[in-house]
């Protein structure tokens, strides 16, 4: 299955894509993951995606289109795949329609604004493995420490209240037109995030049966 999260910043398409990996078996692809590992390893497209990702803004759609053109060549997207944060805006969506990937479903997850601001002001990374916490909906056993792997948890800068409200902004003019774009070759489902991870997760797989 070839599969596309939808879903404004925070609304918890990194968590749910996680969930679907296990259940489907494919892999999760999330742009943002690639940008952020591209940033630590201090590699040429880690600089150019800096100071973009740092404001909230959108890299440049030719830069992460590569990205997804080199990803989708790998051997583990054979049998389908989960993509995390990409397309994000319709010159991307065009660009996956153009590289003939035939996606079966677009979930949309959808998440009220004020939640949405409570998980990421909360939200703690592990600067190590990259696992995600929440200072009071998902705490870790020890403060300011990874459950996984013992790495220093910290607040990526893009999750600071100012950015946020950016790429929320970024979100709506660039991104919610992708629903529309979906809705039309009638591939969209929409699934409310308020419930539980499991119960979300559920929501998910079922929608992408209908
Ligand atoms: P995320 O972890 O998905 O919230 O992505 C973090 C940041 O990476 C975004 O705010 C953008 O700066 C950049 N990014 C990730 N995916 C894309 C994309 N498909 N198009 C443009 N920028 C992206």
């Amino acid at each position: 299955m070839k599969i596309i999260l939808l879903g404004a910043p925070g609304a918890g398409k990194g968590t749910q894509a996680a969930y679907i990996t296990k259940a489907l078996n494919i892999p999760a692809i999330s742009t943002g993951d690639i940008i952020r590992n591209a940033l630590k390893s201090g590699s040429e497209l880690g600089k150019k995606a800096k100071s973009y990702m740092n404001e909230g803004k959108l890299v440049p759609d030719e830069i992460v289109i590569d990205i997804i053109k080199e990803r989708l060549k790998e051997d583990d997207c054979k049998n389908g795949f989960i993509l995390d944060g990409f397309p994000r805006t319709i010159a991307q969506a065009e660009a996956l329609d153009s590289m003939g990937v035939e996606i079966d479903k677009v979930v949309d997850l959808e998440v009220d604004e004020d939640l949405i601001i409570r998980r990421l002001t909360g939200r703690r990374v592990c600067k190590d493995c990259g696992s995600s916490f929440h200072m009071s909906m998902n705490t870790p056993k020890n403060e300011g420490i990874c459950d996984n792997c013992g790495g220093t948890l910290i607040q990526r800068k893009d999750d600071q209240l100012s950015t946020i409200m950016e790429r929320l902004s970024v979100y709506k003019e660039q991104t919610e037109p992708l629903k529309g774009y979906y809705e039309q070759k009638g591939k969209l489902a929409i699934v409310y995030g308020t419930n539980d991870i499991e119960q979300t997760g559920k929501d998910m797989l079922a929608a992408m049966k209908d």
